[in-house]
């Protein structure tokens, strides 16, 4: 007879705990989404027969390895590398790689469950993975950076593959960092192939690939507003970070007619009351992805703003907020300030920066408030368009791509809507963390219910 496992929601996360000990950010993961899955299966026996979300929580495999290198001092450095395949049902596994001294084997395994949903909401067929090393970029050369890049790419190459794994860029890994390893992979392996995503546009790139995450996050915040009703325009805007996301992030509201004042990197962040424009972020994007600056030098540059050292934004009063640094960057009383001072909408760019805190305290003010894994997924889903048109040896125009972007974004808002509340169609509550849990889980687990036990 079957043995049926038919344990609580405590008793499931004490085993992830327990199986998972020291790894703080990947339970936290799994207990998000476990909240809202439990709920869903209960009287679906077939998941728990088949055991699937105890399965989805086991990454398929982690890969782990040694990155050495030689420093322009001639200093031989070791680092760790790691490539997370957490689950394939859907496609090939796709995700980032991050370069940070705070990776470790955590934050891998819950950007690569976190993935696994996210790319499952795009509609594209895409598995969750992730990567990255404990290498820090701050303060390397480009050519220690460069040989950094092939030392890891000589180890991960025998890993990935175009429909094995398609490894893209995250926090510290740009388009410079890509055509490093990039061309390492082509040398070692004699393939020119869609094996990564983020490239430059003249070897295989895709148009509006660098735009598409903050892009995105803002076109699935004017969704959840369009939905009550309300637009962007005229709405102030608090974000957090300064890199890829963030910039991305504040031209859109931009553009869409709201007032960004703020920005933030690892050092603070700077309020600019008279609002952060398109010529400001023009200049934070050089200063900081070309001149490796820090954002507090805005204030010499736009005396309007003022740099408050070793703070977050979540203090400023604003309408919307969209927190595009890091993971854990807003905690619970950070989300009471928010609430408080009057801010309506909260638009993850990042992946998991609100804590279990954060996100109890948003949902228990019916806030609208976007988990990452639907607000951020328009950077993996144009990167599922760069691997079509990779296979398919074409390109598609901006406008082609701009389009198809928006079109996937309102998409996995209208997937979040299906599962997010009794009445979230009819313009009532939506919780959009139930929604995206669910209709992430639904897609991979029934993929997997196909497959039979493996
Ligand atoms: P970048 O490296 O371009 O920028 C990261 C930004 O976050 C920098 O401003 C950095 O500041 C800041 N930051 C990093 N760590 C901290 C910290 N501990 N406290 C405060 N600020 C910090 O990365 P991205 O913009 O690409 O990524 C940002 C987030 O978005 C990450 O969570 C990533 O996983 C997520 N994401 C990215 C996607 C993409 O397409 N790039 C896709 C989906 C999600 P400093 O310069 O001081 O380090």
């Amino acid at each position: 007879m079957a043995v049926t496992d038919h344990v609580d929601l405590n008793g499931f996360m004490e085993g992830v705990k327990k199986r998972n000990p020291h790894q703080p950010e990947f339970v936290q993961a799994v207990q998000e989404v476990a909240e809202d899955i439990f709920d869903f299966i209960e009287d679906k026996e077939q998941y728990h027969e088949q055991q699937i979300l105890r399965r989805m929580a086991e990454p398929d495999r982690v890969v782990s390895f040694r990155v050495c290198w030689e420093d322009d001092n001639g200093n031989i450095r070791v680092q760790r590398g790691w490539r997370v395949q957490n689950n394939n049902a859907i496609g090939p596994y796709k995700g980032g790689i991050r370069f940070h001294p705070s990776v470790n084997e955590s934050v891998l395994k819950f950007l690569a469950f976190e993935q696994t949903f996210k790319n499952a909401l795009t509609g594209l067929p895409m598995g969750g993975g992730k990567g990255g090393s404990n290498f820090n970029p701050k303060g390397k050369s480009v050519r220690e950076i460069m040989r950094f890049c092939q030392s890891f790419m000589t180890e991960l190459y025998r890993h990935i593959g175009a429909d094995v794994d398609v490894p893209a860029g995250d926090i510290g890994v740009g388009g410079r960092e890509i055509g490093f390893m990039f061309g390492q992979y082509k040398r070692i392996t004699n393939n020119f192939t869609g094996v990564l995503t983020g490239k430059g546009l003249e070897w295989g790139g895709s148009l509006i690939r660098t735009e598409a995450t903050g892009y995105g996050a803002v076109y699935f915040l004017e969704n959840m507003m369009k939905h009550q009703g309300r637009s962007l325009d005229g709405l102030r805007a608090v974000i957090s970070g300064s890199g890829n996301v963030a910039t991305h992030a504040a031209e859109k509201i931009v553009q869409l007619g709201g007032t960004v004042l703020t920005l933030s990197d690892s050092g603070g962040f700077i309020h600019d009351p008279d609002g952060i424009d398109q010529e400001k972020i023009d200049w934070v994007k050089t200063h900081k992805t070309h001149r490796r600056g820090r954002i507090e030098d805005y204030v010499a540059e736009f005396p309007s703003a003022t740099f408050h050292a070793d703070k977050t934004p979540w203090g400023v009063a604003c309408d919307v907020a969209l927190p595009c640094a890091t993971q854990n960057e807003l905690l619970g009383e950070d989300a009471k300030k928010l609430i408080a001072n009057g801010c309506i909408a909260v638009s993850e760019g990042a992946n998991m920066p609100c804590d279990l805190d954060a996100v109890h305290t948003f949902k228990d003010a019916r806030l609208l408030y976007a988990p990452g894994k639907a607000s951020n997924a328009g950077g993996v889903a144009v990167s599922g368009l760069e691997m079509s048109q990779n296979s398919l040896r074409k390109s598609w125009s901006e406008e082609e791509l701009q389009q198809m972007l928006k079109d996937i974004m309102s998409g996995i808002h209208d997937r979040c809507l299906t599962y997010g509340d009794k009445g979230a169609k009819k313009g009532g509550y939506v919780d959009y963390v139930k929604g995206a849990n669910i209709a992430g889980f639904k897609k991979v687990a029934d993929a997997m219910l196909a497959f039979g036990v493996v």
